[in-house]
Formats: C-alpha cells, sequence, structure tokens
C-alpha cells in the first residue's frame, strides 16, 4: 500500500466483486455507516416486505396467514436459509426469541446434560463478553441454586489452565463485541471437550461477517443475533443452532406451546417436540421475523468467504489509514493486528472517546462508543466501500487535529 490515497481506494471499489451489493441497501445520502455490527442498514426490499406482511398478510388474509403465508414455519425457514452461513445443517437452527433467551436455553439445556456427573459445577466465560452472557449464565445459576459457579477469564490465554474436569460449559463469544479478538473455534472447542465439557458459542458478531463452520469445529451449541451483520431489523429476533446429535436430550424450561409436539392438540401436559422446534417458546413476532428474510437474501448473492475477503482488506486500510494520518494522537489499537484473530471490526481508545465519537456522528461517520474509552467501526463489505473508509479517517483526523469535540459531550442513553 504505498501509493495510499483517495483514487487509490476508489480503485479498490472499481475492483471490489462485492460493489454491486450496495445497491441492496437503501443508506442515507451523507452519512459513512461503520456501525453495522449493533444495527444492520435495512436491505431496500424490506420495506416492501413490511408492507406486504401488515397489508396482505395480516390486514386482508387475517388469521388465514398462519398457514397461507407460512408464518408457522417462519422459524425454521429461516434457520435453513441461516444455516449455510454458520456451518449448520439443515433442520438444526430455528430464529426466534432474543439471544438473551436463547443463551437462557441453551446453558440450562448444557447444564441438564451435564447433571450425570455432579462435580461439573462451573461456567467458563469471559470478564469481557457481552454482559447479557454473563448475566443470564448467572441468573439462571442463582437460580437453580445447586453450587453452579461462574468463572471469569481476562485473556484466552487462561483457557488451558481454567478448563478442568469441573467444568460443565465453556461459553465464548466467537468475536469480542468490544475489541475484536476472534477465537479459534476449532482449538477451544477441542479443549472444552478434551476436559468433558460442553461448547457454546455466541455468533452475535461472527454471523454474516466471519465465515465459521459450527460442524467442522464439532461445537455443542451456538447463538447469535439477526439484527447486526445479517441486516434483520432493529430488535429482530435471534436464532440458536442444536445440531442433530444434542437434539433428543435437548431440555430447557421454556417450555412453551411452540415447543410442543402437538401444539394444536391443546394437551394440558408438555410433550417437546422431536427436532429443533423444541427450541422454541411461544408465538412469534411475525412482522420482525419476516424481515428477517431481507436480509438474509442478499446472503445468496455472494459468499462467506468473498465477505471475508473484503472484511479483512476493509478493516486493514482502515487501521492503516489511521496509525498513519491521525498519527499524532493518543489513540490506541485494541483490535488483533494478525488478521487471523480479528472479526469485522477495528477498535481505537482515545482519552476523550465519546465526545470524539460524537463528532464523528455529527459529521456522518456513524460508529459507536463502548466503554472503557473505545471508538468502534464496523465495517460491512456487503455496503461499506473502500472509498468510505478514506473519507471516514479523513473526518476524524480533521477532527482530532482541530480538536472540534466537546469533551463535556452529555451522554445519550445508548451509545
Ligand atoms: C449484541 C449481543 C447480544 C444482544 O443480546 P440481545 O438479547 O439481542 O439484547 C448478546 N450477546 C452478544 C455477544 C452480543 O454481541
Amino acid at each position: 500500500m504505498s501509493n495510499l490515497d483517495r483514487d487509490y481506494c476508489l480503485q479498490l471499489d472499481r475492483q471490489d466483486p462485492l460493489a454491486a451489493l450496495r445497491e441492496e441497501f437503501d443508506l442515507p445520502a451523507g452519512v459513512i455507516y461503520l456501525d453495522g455490527n449493533s444495527l444492520g442498514a435495512r436491505p431496500k426490499a424490506a420495506l416492501q416486505r413490511a408492507q406486504q406482511v401488515v397489508q396482505q398478510e395480516w390486514g386482508s388474509d387475517l388469521i388465514k396467514s398462519w398457514n397461507k403465508a407460512g408464518w408457522f414455519d417462519l422459524p425454521s425457514r429461516l434457520g435453513n436459509q441461516l444455516a449455510s452461513l454458520i456451518g449448520a445443517a439443515e433442520n438444526e437452527v430455528v430464529v426466534t426469541d432474543s439471544t438473551s433467551i436463547n443463551l437462557f436455553k441453551a446453558i440450562a439445556a448444557a447444564l441438564q446434560i451435564q447433571t450425570k456427573d455432579a462435580q461439573r459445577k462451573t461456567i467458563i466465560t469471559e470478564r469481557s463478553n457481552f454482559p447479557t452472557d454473563i448475566y443470564m449464565a448467572e441468573g439462571l445459576t442463582r437460580w437453580l441454586d445447586r453450587g453452579y459457579r461462574i468463572v471469569l477469564i481476562d485473556s484466552p490465554e487462561e483457557l488451558p489452565q481454567v478448563v478442568n474436569s469441573e467444568t460443565a460449559l465453556l461459553m465464548l463469544t466467537h468475536v469480542n463485541y468490544r475489541s475484536g479478538y476472534l477465537h479459534d473455534m476449532a482449538a477451544v472447542t477441542a479443549l472444552a471437550h478434551h476436559h468433558g465439557a460442553l461448547m457454546l458459542w455466541d455468533l452475535a458478531h461472527t454471523a454474516g461477517a466471519v465465515p465459521v463452520d459450527l460442524h467442522a469445529a464439532e461445537a455443542d451449541f451456538a447463538v447469535g443475533c439477526t439484527y447486526k451483520y445479517l441486516n434483520g431489523g432493529p430488535g429482530a429476533p435471534a436464532f440458536i443452532w442444536v445440531p442433530q446429535r444434542h437434539q433428543a436430550a435437548f431440555s430447557h424450561p421454556l417450555t412453551g406451546w411452540w415447543g410442543h409436539a402437538a401444539p394444536f392438540a391443546m394437551q394440558p401436559t408438555f410433550e417437546p417436540t422431536a427436532g429443533i422446534r423444541r427450541a422454541l417458546c411461544g408465538t412469534q413476532p411475525i412482522t420482525s421475523l419476516a424481515l428477517v428474510e431481507c436480509g438474509l437474501d442478499v446472503f445468496e448473492k455472494t459468499d462467506m468467504q468473498a465477505i471475508r475477503k473484503k472484511s479483512l482488506a476493509l478493516s486493514e486500510l482502515f487501521i492503516a489509514l489511521v496509525e498513519s494520518r491521525c498519527g499524532g494522537h493518543p489513540l490506541q489499537l485494541v483490535t488483533p493486528r494478525d488478521p487471523d484473530r480479528r472479526g469485522s471490526q477495528a477498535s481505537f481508545t482515545h482519552p476523550h472517546g465519546y465526545a470524539v465519537m460524537q463528532a464523528l456522528i455529527e459529521r456522518g461517520v456513524i460508529g459507536d462508543y463502548r466503554e472503557p474509552a473505545i471508538l468502534r467501526f464496523g465495517f460491512t463489505p456487503l455496503y461499506t466501500r473502500f472509498v468510505d473508509v478514506w473519507d471516514a479517517v479523513e473526518v476524524l483526523r480533521d477532527i482530532l487535529d482541530s480538536e472540534a469535540y466537546d469533551r463535556h459531550a452529555e451522554r445519550h442513553a445508548v451509545t
């Protein structure tokens, strides 16, 4: 990258095999959107689909749509569509509930499977994990009151020392939401299994951004979001993966009627259905769920290898530009430089991180801020251009050079 200028970035865009996919999204003019890791942009098709669901399926067809429009099958149909992006097989994924709720189900099922071994009393995760993952494990184990302990590690290097014969479950987020650190899924899963522990992966910052092969890694359970890199819409239902080999033993306490073997038999006793739909609880939010399909459809026009290649090229370019063009400023990269250990984002600390991000957003460069002092920029290869990366760094440089930020900026509820 000797000749790193704006023209070079435009040239990269002309050579980009994914360039045309930007047309699938409706992005506001004058905005460089580097926050698709928090809320993916809107696929153009979503507007029409929303209108179809509300007007035709709900408005005109009313209750008939549960059958006629395939509403009832939607969680499994979308799950099958999503499966290929994460190395899952047919009938192993459902799109349903939130990531938090799906974590609860998966943790509960894992602990249930492990009860045959009374000494397995620990759940291991990272202190830097997304808080809800830790909270859900804590909430469930406190409520169970059976002596489970949550062990929080501060570095992946601790894993070989802490995973042992007392470990019931190792629960990690594949790509860290804040630093962008990417775990070696196969190696970590093998470590868990070597000690008889089960392995649960949270793919919130992986699905749609980083290729993953759950079967090749022999993982046990996985959950993830559809409103981040999968562009399913704000608060869109999440997904849960249970491989065929664990489905019969997959038992969780949220035994709602949608997980029943015969929901419309209306029996007074619960009997779980065979297969992945036992991970469902109750009636699904159909309008939200329907829009997830518009996000997934875009992925049918490309493949995860091409997405990964562009994702790394974007983050590599961003890091190189920030370090060369904003060199005199106190910015520190917290994302791994090693591309094999990096997700699809780049995070830098700055002592006035929140204020700098507010100034960026005011000037149309949308990233986000995460405690402590982290400026986070996500790269969505489906709609982010190389020239966007150049322009975003130029705005950042200008803000830092001119100190055009209010260091006492008031915090919004959502940062
Ligand atoms: C975004 C994210 C979540 C969000 O969970 P919700 O239940 O959708 O609020 C959970 N875990 C991780 C690791 C995330 O990145």
